[in-house]
């Protein structure tokens, strides 16, 4: 699904390797991303993965586990605001919502923008990825302290599987690639977990990788949606400069009814953005051609790609 390998220039380079840059190859691709350093602030090997920080000259500060790339300084907001927002401004009034994974934050952070939220869990299975972020991404986690969160450290399937029926509003999930950790964050047992753990007209949304080179997921996440239970389940399109392809996708399910565009009264008092507007949530659910393409092909309704416009 997801091969990507990385090569880290920072150390004497190698043969093919860029003196003074960090690279990814996306691995099958023939291609992949590069940015210049000015130096490296972190290296740890954590009980679950390789977790390491960098200084660039033009993203600001990177974060990358395990050689991928995970955030950046420059263009984190996309991904942030694309991932929480479209999920909690569907929602007509969450109020409980839970994070998995997101360990840098910035989940997190924009979840708690929607003050009609009452309490936000967010549940990491590294603490090292946090306490990193907290020292090198500090603009990232600034709103860890706001009493409606809850910070915990385990494996998310776990809790989920724990969860008491009908807990949540909204479940994001804010994993890292499907691979080693992450893997089972993509599985239908938790999304089945997550099926139970939401209250009727409860979304789960998470992020589902590149339309371009993840189709073969896409397809997966939909089938497996559907397969749990869920009504409905759309997907979105948004730039991610630093993620394979440039190109990036979230993907929302919602249990017991479909999902809907939100009335323009919901946007009523929504804090200024970087990226996201009510205009950039209806676009970013028109599904490329290929995309409905994908999914009749796999003998899933595309009526849900038609998007909500
Ligand atoms: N924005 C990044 C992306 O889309 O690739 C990911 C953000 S965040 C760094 C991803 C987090 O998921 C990591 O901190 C990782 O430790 C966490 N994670 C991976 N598998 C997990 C699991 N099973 N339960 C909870 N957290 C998990």
């Amino acid at each position: 699904m997801d091969n990507r390998s990385a090569t880290v220039a920072a150390a004497p380079p190698l043969a093919g390797q860029i003196p003074g840059w960090f690279s990814e190859e996306w691995a099958g691709e023939g291609s992949g991303i590069s940015f210049r350093l000015r130096g490296k602030l972190a290296d740890v090997q954590s009980e679950f993965q390789r977790i390491e920080v960098f200084e660039t000259e033009r993203f600001g500060t990177l974060l990358t586990l395990d050689g991928l790339v995970m955030v950046t300084s420059r263009d984190n907001f996309l991904y942030h605001e694309m991932l929480v927002h479209p999920a909690l401004y569907a929602h007509p009034a969450p109020r409980d919502v839970l994070i998995i994974g997101g360990g840098d934050c910035g989940s997190l952070q924009q979840v708690l923008r929607h003050r009609e939220v009452e309490r936000v869990t967010q549940v990491e299975i590294d603490e090292q990825v946090t306490r990193l972020c907290e020292r090198f991404f500090p603009e990232l986690c600034a709103d860890n302290g706001d009493p409606r969160a809850t910070l915990h450290f385990e494996d998310g399937i776990d809790w989920v599987r724990r969860a008491p029926p009908g807990s949540y509003d909204v479940i994001l999930v804010d994993g890292s690639d499907p691979l080693g950790p992450a893997a089972v964050l993509f599985a239908e047992e938790f999304y089945a977990a997550c099926f139970a753990a939401l209250r009727p007209g409860g979304i789960l949304a998470g992020q589902t990788e590149s339309p371009l080179f993840h189709l073969d997921l896409l397809t997966h996440v939909h089938r497996t949606a559907k397969a749990v239970g869920f009504v409905d389940c759309q997907t979105l399109f948004f730039p991610q400069c630093v993620y394979p392809s440039g190109w990036w996708t979230a993907s929302l399910a919602r249990k017991s009814e479909t999902l809907q565009p939100p009335p323009a009264t919901r946007f009523q008092g929504m804090p200024a953005m970087q990226y996201y507007t009510p205009q950039v949530h209806q676009a970013a659910f028109a599904a490329p051609a290929f995309f409905v393409r994908a999914l009749q092909a796999a003998g899933l309704d595309p009526a849900g790609a038609a998007g909500q416009g």
